[in-house]
């Protein structure tokens, strides 16, 4: 069941010294800007959780990273805050097209993530998208997946845009992101995303987030992976 991926963690109550969050920084410390911190604010965002911690200073970098912590542990806006972030210093704007693709292995959990998409970039101006439809809304998605800055989308349903939307130009992409990368790396995607990959600038940032820390050197090769920081929290669980 793909919605038990969407566990909550546990309240951040251990915001003392020995609690689950201890020691950790603030969002509001952050090199960002100030639209995503109202943002994070109004949605009650204070402290970042560990792998937070842990990769936004070198996801914020335009690093490329590997990061692994169990469900739960707020890997979405590990993801979705360096991505707006880096449309945002770029000064990306609605004819600069598709900046950043984010791929999630269903369409639950891509829902999911347009959700705390939304909360990060409610103050921004950019247009993002999930492209997740069933049948007929393919159409619907063609007619505006060229207006996008941000598609949120599963491997197959990319696929299908890349092949059956002329309009659709990812040769600007920023930023990658695999969220469930082991699942999107699996064989079950392998030819989907081998075909997005061939399609896609070589020359951009991509960031990997799992439950379990994927090393596979054939994948990060065919990802071109440069130089990525493995970061992994919660290993002893
Ligand atoms: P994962 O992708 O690692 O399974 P999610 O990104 O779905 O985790 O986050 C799990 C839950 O934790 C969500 O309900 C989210 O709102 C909450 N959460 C994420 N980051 C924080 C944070 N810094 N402070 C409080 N709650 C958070
Ligand atoms: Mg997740």
């Amino acid at each position: 069941n793909p919605l038990s991926a969407a566990t909550p963690p546990p309240p951040p109550e251990g915001s003392g010294k020995f609690g689950p969050y201890a020691g950790s920084t603030r969002f509001d410390e952050l090199p960002i800007s100030r639209r995503t911190k109202d943002g994070l604010k109004e949605a009650k965002y204070v402290n970042m959780t560990d792998i937070q911690r842990a990769s936004l200073p070198h996801s914020l970098c335009g690093r490329d990273i590997l990061g692994a912590a169990k469900t739960g542990s707020g890997k979405t806006l590990a993801f979705t805050i360096p991505v707006v972030e880096k449309l945002y210093r770029e000064r990306w704007g609605p004819e600069d097209g598709v900046g950043s693709i984010i791929i999630s292995p269903t369409r639950e959990l891509a829902g999911q993530l347009f959700d705390v998409l939304k909360i990060v970039g409610k103050h921004h101006d950019f247009s993002a998208g999930l492209l997740i439809g069933g049948r007929k809304e393919v159409d619907i998605e063609k007619e505006r997946v060229n207006e996008l800055n941000i598609l949120v989308c599963t491997p197959g349903r990319l696929l299908q845009h890349m092949d059956e939307t002329p309009n659709l130009d990812c040769s600007q992409l920023q930023v990658l992101v695999l969220d469930e990368a082991d699942r999107i790396l699996d064989v079950g995607f392998k030819k989907a995303l081998n075909a997005i990959i061939s399609q896609l600038p070589k020359r951009r940032q991509t960031l990997l987030f799992s439950a379990t820390q994927t090393k596979s050197v054939q994948d990060l090769a065919r990802l071109s992976l440069k130089d990525p920081e493995y970061l992994s929290v919660h290993k002893e669980s």
